[in-house]
């Protein structure tokens, strides 16, 4: 699950990692009324105001509407609100967005942590992540920091440092010096530095996050190391004991279809291609995809139905298939163990009697618990589905619709 920057922020902050300050606010005049509170509690004068979306990219990003920056600096509290009216409720275009670009909800109203007397802040790229083939946990990081880290990556890859973390012994202190010692810091700045990379460690782990990236963490010109930004992705499946957590969860930043299959309890990624397909099982729909792709076809989607395929599930994942206007097949793949296949033939039926007006064809196998029987059901119910109990013959039956 993908949180917004000020909502990583204050994760980090709870676990004692230094920030930047700041407040949200969802209307020009909250703005300036968070500015005016973030002035009396930290004395700053100049104010950076940054859009709230799910993706990177802000600051080289620009609003459709105002042309307008996602992250800008007001240099007066007189700036803020103004400011603050160009970025929100337009749509910020990133990198890291598709052309429309993302609405802007929310902004930050941060205290400007470089300026005005700093002559030489220091941009530093930090992330926390799995690395899955060595399974373990790294710390990506690297001096040259701030919005042109992919060029760094490109050009200079030596730049980017790795510290990869035992996951019996946690980071050790060593550790987090050598990662100080490449950054090149020294005196009051190289301690701040370990205290903040001990701190952001702990802040993954104890708040099961699957990715943390902090781009920029500032080194001050009076050798202070806060967190600029915050990228912060939890495990999903571990917000059961983060409850504080799962309500961060932002579902306008999420694909409508994919929020109400979750509600449905049905397990849906949606996909570029043009066959849609229904399956019992993540392994088993991610070999339905392959058989797909051989048989000239495309997935659509990903669904997993899960364990009790019944007539009210089958209907909803029709439902839910049938908005992508790019569907021209369905391809239902069900492996009747627990499950018995004529039972799922049946809601197969039962939910296309109910949709009245399903015009794309549908493919139908189904194998395993009373196979026989699931085929007859379909055969004779005089609708145009066709059945398959062998996945070649459905496989066979998509090229041909497709064709
Ligand atoms: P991103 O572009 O989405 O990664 O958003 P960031 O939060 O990283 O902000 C973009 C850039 O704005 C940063 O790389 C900084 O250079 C700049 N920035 C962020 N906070 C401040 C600030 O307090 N003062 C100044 N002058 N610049 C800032
Ligand atoms: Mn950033």
């Amino acid at each position: 699950m993908n949180i917004h920057e000020y909502q990583g922020k204050s994760i980090l902050q709870s676990f004692g990692v230094a920030i930047q300050r700041g407040y949200v606010a969802e209307s020009p005049s909250e703005a300036l009324d968070v500015a005016k509170k973030l002035a009396e509690e930290t004395g700053t004068g100049w104010f950076v105001i940054k859009a709230q979306i799910h993706a990177g990219g802000r600051g080289k990003g620009v609003v459709t509407e105002t042309g307008s920056h996602g992250v800008v600096l007001a240099k007066g509290i007189d700036e803020v609100q103004d400011k603050a009216n160009g970025i929100l409720g337009g749509h910020l275009v990133t990198a890291q967005t598709n052309s429309k670009g993302k609405q802007v909800n929310k902004v930050l109203i941060a205290e400007d942590v470089y300026g005005p007397g700093d002559s030489e802040p220091k941009e530093i790229y930090m992330s926390v992540l799995l690395d899955r083939a060595n399974g373990r946990n790294i710390i990506m990081y690297s001096p040259q920091g701030g919005m042109d880290i992919e060029a760094v990556a490109e050009e200079t890859p030596e730049l980017i440092f790795k510290e990869a973390i035992d996951p019996t012994l946690g980071l050790q202190g060593f550790q987090a010096r050598r990662i100080a010692f490449n950054l090149g810091l020294n005196g009051k700045a190289f301690k701040e530095m370990v205290k903040f990379v001990s701190s952001l460690y702990n802040a993954y782990v104890g708040s099961d996050a699957t990715m943390f990236e902090i781009n920029p963490v500032l080194k001050t010109s009076d050798d202070r190391v806060i967190a600029v930004d915050s990228k912060v992705s939890l495990d999903g499946n571990a917000l059961y004991r983060h409850k504080d957590y799962a309500e961060m969860r932002d579902t306008t930043e999420e694909d409508p279809t994919e929020v109400e299959a979750d509600e449905a309890g049905l397990n849906y990624v949606k996909l570029d291609g043009n066959v849609g397909c229904m399956v019992n099982g993540a392994g088993l729909a991610m070999a339905t995809m392959d058989i797909i792709k051989l048989s000239g076809g495309d997935p659509a989607n990903f669904l997993d139905v899960g364990g009790t395929a019944d007539a009210a599930r089958v209907e909803k994942a029709f439902r839910i298939i049938l908005k992508d206007p790019a569907v021209k097949a369905i391809l239902v793949n069900i492996f009747g163990g627990i499950v018995r296949c004529d039972r799922v033939a049946q809601g197969v039926v039962d939910a296309y009697r109910n949709m009245g007006n399903i015009e794309v064809p549908i493919i139908v196998r189904l194998q395993g618990t009373n196979a026989e029987e699931a085929k007859r059901l379909i055969d004779e119910s005089g609708l145009e589905v066709k059945s398959a109990i062998l996945l070649k013959e459905a496989a066979e039956a998509v090229s041909e619709v497709l064709a």
